[in-house]
């Protein structure tokens, strides 16, 4: 094995395909296998968040799914017998994607496919399977390969191997990686995508109708059909009694939900387990998406915090590739992901306790949505916007702490300039972006001098900018954010001197500092990327 053999990703869902376009972006040679023989069909998951969204933005594709998903406002809330309705409103997110966007699973694999074939000409090798891995204490990785089809087998070396092999892992059971939880006992979840004949919700809301022992969803897809959730303790899936249809029919009924059921398109059911993966890494083997953590559907965040891993450790992993990154940035992977993750977990509970809390009164699941901030703080959360890493990673001795705008950790948020450019526009590298805001006009020599400094100190790993009133003669037009509004500021804030933020590929804060500190930022490069 040699730091330069091509790295083996583990599945060919979201997470895979991510990560896939991602190390696509930077050049970095990969294998992608998926054992089953082609794309699952099936719409699984219909919600795309906040987060994700600015992802596909970064990706340049955010408008295809804009032009086809369903903005939906957010959920509302039923209890039975209770007047007062709740909801989460997304519309007050403070981002771009101020909504959730109704989308099948199926049709945004196809996207993000279509995106990586089109644009690296890379496709997934499909009906291959990982069916052996080792790995030596020289930390050699030897994967097998079973073609499905013919059985053969190939045995491979890469430099990496990711698995983003969804729930069941072949790859962390190879290493014996714990994947402790529990399930959510005494309940079964029920699902249903028909068309529903009279149906007269309001379509940009996800509607949930609680009753003590049971809940049901609604929501509209993309395809005119409509998705049902149903959770109880086995009633409607005890199909002696019914048929699936005529269960959902009745449950439907009982809530007070007007409409027929047509022949459903696709029903599944399964029991809910809430597990996270000890470890995120071992050596050169990484564990991505479900295959690291699995929890509560509500509020649906399992695919989009996968797409959140996937698009955490690309640029890493392609940075370690190429040998510019030292082990260290590698390990902030697992160390920042997952404490993400047990916020998923801990955040679907909170949901948990107010949609599925089977057998407890409805004031007191209802009471759960009355405390101050809870609109702002779930809705935020489960866009994915305000997970931070802030307090994670190494910070040099002696950093001083500069108040206003976004921490180190925190998700970079976007700015939208007169141009009609906006500062995700200008971050949209696949390197590290370094913004100098100077205090004053006086100050803008010094940040051409500190750019300069940067393109020493950084090579091509950073990219950096000047946000300026005007335009500046000495830097090109390509280096220059004209902000003649100064709304730079308003978001990441003012001091007395000027202050460079650097922005990591995956748009959050890597470091803030102020012009006098910028050997502070230097340091801080040291700690994770070779000389
Ligand atoms: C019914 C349902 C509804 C859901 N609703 C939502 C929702 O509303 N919102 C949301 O965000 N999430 C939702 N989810 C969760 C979401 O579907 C998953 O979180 C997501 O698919 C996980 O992506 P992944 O790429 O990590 O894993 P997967 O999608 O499971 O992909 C893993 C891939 O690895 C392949 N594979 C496995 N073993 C091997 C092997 N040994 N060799 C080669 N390939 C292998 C598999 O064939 C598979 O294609 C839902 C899930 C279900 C089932």
């Amino acid at each position: 094995m040699s730091e330069k053999d091509p790295i083996l990703i583990v599945g060919g869902g979201p997470t895979g395909v991510v990560l896939a376009i991602e190390l696509s972006r930077r050049q970095v040679p990969f294998k992608i296998i998926d054992s089953k023989d082609r794309p699952v069909p099936t719409s699984r998951a219909f919600t795309i968040h906040a987060k994700t969204l600015e992802i596909f933005e970064q990706l340049g594709i955010v408008e295809k799914y804009l032009n086809t998903g369903i903005k939906n406002y957010g959920f509302a809330f039923t209890f039975e017998g209770l007047s007062e309705k709740p909801a989460l409103d997304f519309r007050i997110l403070r981002c771009r994607y101020p909504y959730i966007l109704n989308y099948s699973q199926n049709e945004t694999e196809r996207l993000l496919r279509e995106h990586l074939t089109a644009t690296y000409g890379v496709d997934i090798e499909w009906g291959n399977r990982l069916t052996g891995l080792e790995t030596d204490e020289n930390g050699t990785v030897t994967a097998t390969i079973t073609n499905q089809q013919t059985q053969e087998e190939e045995v491979f070396k890469p430099s990496y191997i990711v698995g983003a092999d969804g729930v069941h892992s072949y790859v962390r059971k190879s290493l014996n990686l714990p994947f402790e939880g529990e399930a959510y006992e005494g309940m079964i979840m029920q699902m249903m995508d028909t068309e529903v004949e009279g149906y007269e919700e309001d379509p940009q809301w996800t509607q949930y109708f609680m009753k003590e022992n049971n809940f049901l969803l609604t929501t509209m897809l993309p395809n005119g059909k409509c998705r049902l959730l149903v959770s109880d303790q086995g009633e409607s899936a005890d199909r002696k009694k019914n048929t699936r249809r005529d269960a959902f029919q009745q449950v439907m009924d009982e809530h007070g939900v007007s409409g027929t059921i047509s022949e459903p398109e696709w029903t599944t059911q399964w029991v809910i387990w809430k597990r996270l993966a000890d470890i995120y890494s071992k050596g050169k083997v990484f564990l991505c998406g479900d295959s690291a953590h699995v929890h509560s559907p509500s509020g649906g965040q399992g695919m989009n915090s996968c797409i959140q891993d996937a698009w955490n450790l690309g640029w890493k992993l392609a940075m370690a590739w190429r040998g510019e990154a030292k082990a260290e940035l590698l390990d902030t992977y697992g160390d920042e992901r997952k404490p993400v993750a047990q916020q998923v977990i801990d955040g679907t509970d909170h949901m948990h306790d107010i949609i599925m809390a089977h057998g407890k009164g409805m004031e007191e699941r209802m009471a759960l949505t009355q405390s101050d901030g809870w609109q702002i703080e779930v809705t935020e959360r489960i866009a994915g916007i305000s997970y931070t890493y802030f307090g994670i990673n190494k910070l040099p001795d002696g950093l001083e702490t500069l108040e206003g705008g976004p921490r180190i950790g925190d998700r970079a948020p976007d700015v939208d300039y007169p141009d009609f450019r906006t500062l995700f526009g200008y971050l949209r590298s696949p390197e590290f972006s370094m913004i100098l805001m100077p205090a004053s006009d006086a100050e803008a020599a010094k940040a051409v001098d500190l750019l300069n400094e940067a393109s020493g100190a950084f090579g091509t790993t950073v990219k950096s900018f000047i946000v300026s009133k005007q335009p500046l003669d000495a830097v090109t037009c390509e280096n220059t954010i004209l902000d003649p509004e100064d709304q730079t500021t308003e978001k990441y804030g003012r001091g007395n001197e000027g202050r460079i933020y650097l922005i990591r590929p995956d748009g959050y804060v890597a470091f803030k500092c102020s012009f006098s500190q910028f050997d502070k930022l230097v340091e801080f490069f040291g700690y994770w990327f070779n000389e």
